[in-house]
């Protein structure tokens, strides 16, 4: 039986095993390239590809583990590797009989001419061209980047920072919410930053005193120190564009993204802006009502729009988890994306990294032929990575036979989701598809290997079949006990979503501005720099908050892109206008998967985009929802 008909899986490694893993790894690397040097024009790509499988075997694993393993010097050890791959890699680019190598190759499809204009383009971006002594420079700089952004992380997901409230501060929330929480030998809730603890609290809560003491602890998970990495991170990013010869950071990056300059990015952005101005004002206003106050303040953001909910569309988070119980839920969502995509998902018992962890082989089903596996670890711990996200842990290559898995990774509740976490769930859960279901024929095309501001269209995508009664209406097939989902229920939360659809975007534009400041020719002192911005918004800034300590995106590889959040909306919104009436519509799902899903970045996301759609894409539907139309 070939290699590829067996199972691929994630190795669960010790940290010891990731030291060898990552070691060996690199040296077969090492050896692969060498000969790479001096292979013939015809077979460059091929061992190129073999190469990078290589290297995905062992780093695709230990990227994971990085940030979910229970064992601290499993996480610790996988940190040091990456660290290795990161200084590799450039060298590597920097290689110049490489680079004569990789421009030597004479493409005879589109997907080689796409590969090979990948490689050159790593080639430049690693400094390949650049004179001897800026090239170590920017190695240097590569390497200490790579460490801070490390750490940065780290202070996030591991901080071990508690908050005490009495029961006079619980007052509001969820018996469910008190009776699973711990509490301190006073009788007080003792509550961390996972989501579970914290978002209920926030939207619950009737002290505002202890919403403000949470808010603000909140934002300073990552302080003091994240803001001195954040600063030097900065500075560094500029010194790249200085080592290159142009203006700042967003233009040595955007050159590489849809937009392909920050002057498109910032007419976006203040296009952006003058639709959310008014939207956003209306939405405060609205809740300032509710309260019967003049202003909201932003740590009762949370607590008065779901008040709002709950008058105005009856609709209440914390009810909803009847609704959406976890496990049910989640086997709904598999059922649906079953339909859609003409596949088949069937549960295994694999090695994994905690018990909560559960995989599933992905197959064909048509003809029953295994896709891909799935790892979903959803529930929050000690340690572990406290964000939504999806790991493409290996990526396809159907060259090699190589078959793709990716990891989800949650902090849900366990007895239920509410809606956002609906939505959340079915976003990330975009990615995952968007990896297992890719079928490009080399391993650098895989799935969510696209261009950094389309990413994030197929997840923004996927939250709609959570707002639809056709897909929702399945949902009783997976929980026949559950409080039934109809009409009325979904237009409400549909109308409850669209409400604050101003405060949202506002805070988004406010993100990907930052970003984009902190990415110009004269970035100054992050915290200064949020500080002055988060003021001129019309709920200003709070005093003692330090926001871009917790900034994960822009310490790693979103920088000069969370703009792409909101680029990529406009493409998801009218990627579903494609769908129609009938999101359960299997004929559009399968010629999305076919057209989008399956073909990863082997050509550019604008070409996949307008072969699905049949035309360019039309921004009409986002501004619509921006200014809550
Ligand atoms: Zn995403």
């Amino acid at each position: 039986m070939p290699i590829f008909r067996v199972r691929p899986t994630i190795p669960i490694l010790t940290a010891d095993d990731v030291n060898r893993s990552a070691s060996d790894a690199l040296q077969e690397a090492r050896r692969r390239l060498k000969e790479i040097e001096t292979a013939n024009t015809a077979s460059v790509l091929e061992m190129w590809d073999d190469t990078s499988i290589v290297l995905e075997d062992a780093f695709g694993p230990i990227s994971l583990l990085n940030s979910v393993h229970p064992d601290a010097a499993v996480r610790d050890a996988a940190d040091r590797a990456l660290i290795d791959e990161s200084v590799f890699m450039t060298e590597v680019f920097q290689n110049e009989r490489l680079f004569e190598r990789a421009r030597s190759v004479v493409p005879v499809n589109k997907a080689q001419k796409q590969l090979q204009k990948d490689l050159l383009e790593s080639f430049e971006d690693s400094g390949v061209a650049l004179p001897q002594e800026k090239r170590e420079r920017f190695r240097e700089i590569s390497e200490r980047i790579t460490e801070l952004a490390q750490e940065f992380a780290k202070n996030i997901r591991e901080n071990k920072t508690v908050l005490h409230f009495t029961p006079g501060e619980c007052l509001g929330l969820p018996k469910s919410y008190l009776d699973r929480v711990p509490r301190d030998g006073e009788g007080n809730i003792v509550v961390g930053f996972d989501y579970p603890d914290f978002v209920p609290f926030m939207m619950n809560s009737a002290s505002e005193s202890a919403r403000k003491r949470y808010y603000i602890a909140n934002t300073n998970r990552g302080t003091p120190r994240n803001i001195d990495i954040l600063d030097e991170i900065v500075r560094l990013r500029k010194e790249i564009a200085d080592l290159y010869g142009v203006p700042s950071f967003a233009h040595y990056v955007t050159k590489r993204r849809m937009v392909e300059n920050p002057e498109t990015v910032s007419r976006f952005l203040d296009e952006v802006k003058s639709a959310v101005i008014d939207a956003e004002r209306r939405d405060l206003d609205q809740l300032a009502q509710i309260a019967g106050k003049p202003k909201i303040e932003r740590w009762e953001m949370m607590y008065y729009r779901e008040r709002l909910r709950e008058q105005r569309y009856t609709v209440d988070q914390e009810a909803l988890r009847e609704y959406f119980p976890t496990v049910s839920t989640l086997h709904w969502m598999l059922d649906i994306t079953e339909r859609l995509y003409g596949i088949r998902f069937e549960e295994a018992t694999v090695p994994v990294w905690h018990e909560d962890v559960i995989y599933y082989d992905v197959k064909d089903a048509d003809n029953g032929d295994l896709v891909g596996g799935v790892y979903l670890d959803l529930y929050p711990r000690a340690d572990k990575y406290k964000h939504a996200a999806a790991w493409p842990v290996r990526g396809v290559s159907r060259r090699a036979g190589r078959k793709p898995i990716s990891a989800l990774v949650t902090n849900f509740n366990r007895d239920g989701l509410t809606h956002n976490e609906l939505e959340t769930l079915l976003h990330e859960f975009g990615h995952v598809m968007h990896g297992v279901l890719s079928k490009t024929e080399y391993n650098q095309h895989s799935g969510t290997s696209v261009e950094r501001d389309f990413v994030e269209a197929p997840s923004q995508m996927y939250e709609e079949w959570g707002n639809r009664m056709e897909s929702l209406s399945l949902l009783r097939e997976h929980c026949a006990g559950c409080p039934e989902i109809d009409e009325s229920l979904v237009s409400r939360i549909r109308a409850a979503r669209k409400f604050g659809s101003g405060i949202d975007y506002g805070r988004q534009h406010l993100y990907a501005a930052f970003d984009m400041a902190l990415s110009s020719a004269a970035p100054g002192e992050c915290l200064e720099v949020w500080k002055k911005m988060e003021r001129a918004t019309p709920m200003g800034h709070i005093e003692g908050t330090s926001f871009p300590g917790t900034f994960e995106h822009i310490a790693s590889g979103y920088a000069a892109g969370y703009y792409g959040y909101m680029w990529a909306k406009v493409i998801a919104l009218d990627l579903i206008a494609a769908f129609g009436p009938d999101l359960m519509n299997t004929s559009t799902g399968r010629r999305f998967r076919d057209l989008i899903l399956s073909r990863g970045s082997e050509l550019p996301a604008r070409d996949l985009v307008e072969e699905f759609l049949g035309r360019p894409v039309s921004s009409e539907a986002f501004f619509q929802e921006i200014r809550g139309e």
